[in-house]
C-alpha cells in the first residue's frame, strides 16, 4: 500500500482521509492543533462548549456520502436537525425579514417589505437555480487543472451573467434595499465581498433552498467526532500536536512530512489541508519553485477576517432565534471598510448563533451559550489587536444588550473572544484570513490554488482556498475533487 499523509484536520483534510482510505492508501492524518476540525474544532470553558467555526450545514449528502463510501449509515453517528428560520435578519431601524426555505412563506416575507419586488424575488430565484446548475451540479467537484478546464466554461459563465457581482445581479431582479441585503449578504460566509464576488455565488441561495439548513445535534463538534470515529474504524492514523514544518522533496517529488520537533513520516503523496499560501512560502524548498516562488504568492489576495465573540450567560435568551443576521446602518460603505481600505469601522453588522434554540444540550440547565461573529479585516490592516480587541469585545456585548439581549453583561457566566490574529498564529493562514483565498473572479476556479501541485509531484490540495472554495460545502467537494485525479493506493 502507498502511503499518504494529510497535513490537517479541518472538514476538507478529513474528507480527504477518508476518500484516499477507500483508494487504499495506508493514510495517516497529522494536525498541528491539539483537537481536530481545523476551523469547525470545539472550544470549551467554565462547563460551557462552543463550536468554534462553522455552524449553518448545507448539503448533508456530502457528509453522508463519506459514511456511505464504507457501507456506513451518517445516522449512527451524526443526527443532523431542521433550523427555521434559516436566518433571521434584523435591521438597524428595528425592521425583521425570516428568511425561511418554504417558497409561500419566503414569499410573505418579501411583500411585507416590497410587493413590487415578490415577482423579481422569483425570476432571482430561477436565476439563482441556473446558476447552481451549471456552478455547483456541473462544476463544483471537477479539477480545474489546465486553461481548456476554465475556457470551456466561460461561455456559460457569461450567459449567466456572472461577470457581474452578488450584489449587482440582486439588485436586477429587487429594487427595495432592505430586501438586496437579505439576497447577497451571503458570500460573506464564505469569504467574498457581495459587491465585488462574481455572481456565480449566488449558486448559494438556490443550495440553501433545495437542501435546507441544518444543525448537528451536539453541535458541529459532534460532527468532527462522527468522522473521526469513522477515520479510526478505518484504519486511519490519527497524530494531533504534530505541527509540518517542511515537506521533504527528493528532485521535483514528495518524500516525507518532518514536524517542528523533528518527526518525520515517509510518504508517497502528500495532501496539503494546510492553507497553500504557508505551504508554499513555509514548508517546500524554494529552489523547485517558480509559480508558487513566496513572493507570487504573496501577492494574492487572503479573503477578510473575523472577530468571534464567545459567551455563556445565567439566563436563556429565548427571544432569540437559532441564526440572528444583525445588520448595522451601512451595508455597501461597510464592506469597502472591510474588503478594500481595510479599516476597523466604528459601526458593524453581526452574525449571532444561539445552539440551544434548536439542540437545549448546547448550554448548561438554565443557561445560554452564543458566539458573535463581526467581519473584519485580515491582518494586512496593522490594526492592532492586543488594544484593540478588548474594546471591540466590550462595543459588540454592548451592542447586543441596548437591542437583542437585555442585562447581558450582568448575567455573563463566561466569555473570550478571537481575533485575526488566531486564524494566522493557530491555523497558519495567511494574512490572518478566515476563509482562506478570497474568492474573486481573478482567483476562483482555474485560477485558485489547484487540487494538484503544478510543481511538486504528489503533492495535493484540499480545502478552502482550493476550488471549489470555503464553506462545508466547498470543502468537501474540494475532497471529491481529489478523488477524481489521484489513482488507486495499491
Ligand atoms: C467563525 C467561522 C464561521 C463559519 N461558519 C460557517 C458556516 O456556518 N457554514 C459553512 O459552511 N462554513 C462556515 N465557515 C467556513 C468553514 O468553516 C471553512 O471554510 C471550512 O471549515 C474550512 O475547512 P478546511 O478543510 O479548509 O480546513 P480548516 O478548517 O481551515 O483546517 C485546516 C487545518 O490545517 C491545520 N494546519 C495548518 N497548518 C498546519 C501544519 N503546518 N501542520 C499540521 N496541521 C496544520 C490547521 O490547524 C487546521 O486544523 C465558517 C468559518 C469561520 C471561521
Amino acid at each position: 500500500m502507498k502511503k499518504a499523509v494529510v497535513i490537517g484536520s479541518g472538514f476538507g483534510g478529513i474528507a480527504a482521509a477518508l476518500r484516499l482510505r477507500k483508494k487504499k492508501y495506508d493514510v495517516t492524518l497529522v494536525e498541528a492543533l491539539p483537537t481536530l476540525g481545523g476551523r469547525a474544532r470545539v472550544f470549551e470553558k467554565d462547563g460551557f462548549k462552543f463550536d468554534a467555526g462553522p455552524t449553518v450545514i448545507t448539503a448533508p449528502y456530502l457528509l453522508e456520502e463519506l459514511f456511505e463510501m464504507f457501507g456506513k449509515d451518517m445516522k449512527d453517528y451524526i443526527e443532523l436537525l431542521p433550523v427555521d428560520p434559516f436566518y433571521r435578519v434584523v435591521f438597524h431601524d428595528g425592521k425583521v425579514f425570516d428568511y425561511v426555505g418554504d417558497e409561500d412563506r419566503l414569499l410573505e416575507q418579501i411583500a411585507k417589505f416590497s410587493e413590487e419586488d415578490v415577482e423579481g424575488y422569483k425570476k432571482l430565484a430561477a436565476h439563482a437555480r441556473r446558476i447552481f446548475d451549471v456552478g455547483y451540479t456541473q462544476l463544483a467537484d471537477q479539477p480545474f487543472l489546465s486553461v481548456a478546464d476554465m475556457i470551456k466554461v466561460i461561455p456559460q459563465m457569461i450567459g449567466l451573467e456572472n461577470y457581474r457581482s452578488v450584489y449587482s445581479l440582486v439588485s436586477k431582479y429587487i429594487k427595495n434595499d432592505y430586501l438586496r441585503q437579505v439576497f447577497s449578504f451571503e458570500p460573506l460566509l464564505v469569504g467574498g465581498n457581495p459587491n465585488s464576488i462574481t455572481s456565480i455565488y449566488l449558486l448559494i441561495h438556490w443550495l440553501e433552498r433545495k437542501w435546507g439548513v441544518h444543525f448537528a445535534k451536539g453541535g458541529t463538534g459532534a460532527i468532527i467526532s462522527g468522522m473521526r470515529k469513522l477515520m479510526e474504524e478505518e484504519g486511519i492514523s490519527i497524530k494531533t500536536s504534530f505541527s509540518v514544518e517542511q515537506i521533504e522533496n527528493r528532485g521535483k517529488k514528495v518524500s516525507a512530512v518532518i514536524s517542528k520537533e523533528g518527526e518525520r513520516l515517509d510518504c508517497d503523496l502528500v495532501i496539503s489541508n494546510a492553507d497553500p499560501a504557508t505551504v508554499y512560502k513555509k514548508m517546500i524548498s524554494p529552489d523547485i519553485l517558480k509559480k508558487h516562488a513566496p513572493k507570487k504568492v504573496e501577492k494574492r489576495h487572503a479573503s477578510m477576517s473575523l472577530f468571534v465573540a464567545y459567551f455563556g450567560t445565567n439566563k436563556v435568551y429565548d427571544n432569540l432565534k437559532h441564526h440572528t443576521i444583525v445588520l448595522g446602518p451601512r451595508y455597501l460603505p461597510l464592506l469597502d471598510d472591510i474588503f478594500e481600505k481595510k479599516v476597523l469601522a466604528d459601526d458593524f453588522s453581526l452574525y449571532l448563533h444561539a445552539p440551544a434554540r434548536t439542540d437545549k444540550s448546547m448550554a448548561p440547565e438554565g443557561k445560554d451559550a452564543f458566539y458573535v461573529l463581526s467581519p473584519v479585516p485580515n491582518n494586512l490592516s496593522n490594526i492592532d489587536w492586543d488594544v484593540e480587541g478588548p474594546k471591540y469585545m466590550d462595543k459588540i456585548l454592548t451592542h447586543l444588550e441596548n437591542t437583542h439581549m437585555p442585562n447581558l453583561k450582568e448575567n455573563l457566566a463566561t466569555s473570550f473572544y478571537i481575533t485575526p490574529n488566531y486564524f494566522e498564529k493557530d491555523l497558519q493562514s495567511k494574512d490572518g484570513a478566515a476563509f482562506g483565498l478570497e474568492p474573486r473572479f481573478t482567483q476562483s476556479a482555474y485560477f485558485r490554488y489547484h487540487n494538484r501541485s503544478e510543481e511538486v509531484e504528489d503533492l495535493y490540495f484540499v480545502g478552502a482556498s482550493t476550488h471549489p472554495g470555503a464553506g462545508v460545502p466547498g470543502v468537501l467537494s474540494s475532497a471529491k475533487v481529489l478523488d477524481k485525479i489521484i489513482p488507486q493506493g495499491n
